[in-house]
């Protein structure tokens, strides 16, 4: 891989890198997209990193769909599909890791101790090792796209981290692979998370500014829906993922729930500056 991307470089050509842990959906597709927007080159990364799941969590079951996710990036025009072995990435031995502190710990970090970790020691290793120019994350994972790129910035790394937009099923879902663990029953329910995250973008809409107000009239919404079970609620800045009293410049909500057994995140731009009476 370190060859390929050498070559590519030597040859003045950029490259745009799109990490993931496969199970592709259209997500996914629309970050290659930005990707080729921004480089010559795309290399897509299939990597379920072990080291960001929780003993609890779903590793083993995560879903892998390696020969439909072969087709899906060769359509989406990804130039190499570079998915290495759990034993190339953590040799016997391995040792090291990269924590990004304070933006780690709120949010999903509360939940999910060790998590960004895993995140960013796997993300630093796979930078180095594809040597991307650009590399493209999701807004849908809000606090993941500014861990990376504040490691970005504080170890100096060459690479522009780039966010792009959050794509939805059409009555409102984001898209994610674990939405496959979904029931019927649950699939239905799931959109709960969208409509409050919509209530508090109206809200705001119409003037709204107290954040407690705001995540009230939120989490009463999530307890409606009893398949349902909101693990937090949060307004947060956009750049400190701080939480916010008073909603005063563009911030955002996330919300974490578990839907059955499926843990599911969202999040939505709030911005004051676009409220009805500010218009
Ligand atoms: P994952 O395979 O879930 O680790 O995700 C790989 C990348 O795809 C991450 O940067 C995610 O933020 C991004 N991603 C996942 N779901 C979506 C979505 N619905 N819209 C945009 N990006 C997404």
């Amino acid at each position: 891989m370190k060859k390929i991307s050498n070559w590519w470089r030597e040859d003045g050509l950029t490259i745009g890198f799109v990490p993931t842990m496969g199970a592709l959906h259209e997500g996914h597709l629309s970050l290659v997209n930005t990707a080729k927007e921004n480089s010559d080159r795309v290399i897509m990364s299939i990597f379920v990193n072990p080291t960001q799941f929780g003993p609890n969590e779903d590793f083993k079951n995560y879903p892998r769909t390696s020969e439909v996710d072969t087709e899906l990036a060769i359509n989406a025009g990804v130039d190499i599909l570079f998915c290495p072995q759990v034993v190339e990435i953590y040799p016997l031995g391995f040792q090291t890791s990269v924590s990004v502190s304070e933006i780690s710990t709120g949010l999903c970090g509360e939940f999910r101790p060790g998590h960004f970790q895993g995140v960013a020691t796997v993300v630093l290793k796979l930078f180095n090792i594809v040597n991307p120019n650009v590399a493209v994350f999701g807004e849908k994972d809000f606090q993941q796209l500014s861990v990376i790129k504040k490691m970005a910035r504080d170890l100096n790394l060459d690479v522009n981290v780039i966010g792009s937009p959050t794509i939805r099923e059409s009555d409102g879902l984001a898209k994610s692979s674990r939405n496959k663990y979904l029931s019927k029953e649950e699939r239905g329910a799931a959109t709960i998370i969208f409509r409050a995250l919509s209530k508090a973008e109206v809200m705001v809409k119409n003037g709204e500014t107290n954040a407690e107000r705001i995540l009230t009239e939120v989490r009463e919404l999530v307890e409606s829906e009893p398949l349902c079970r909101l693990q937090y609620a949060t307004i947060c800045s956009n750049d400190t993922l701080k939480e916010l009293d008073i909603i005063s410049e563009p911030c955002r909500i996330a919300i974490a729930l578990f839907c059955g057994k499926t843990r599911l995140i969202d999040n939505l731009e709030l911005d004051p500056n676009r409220n009805e009476k500010a218009l």
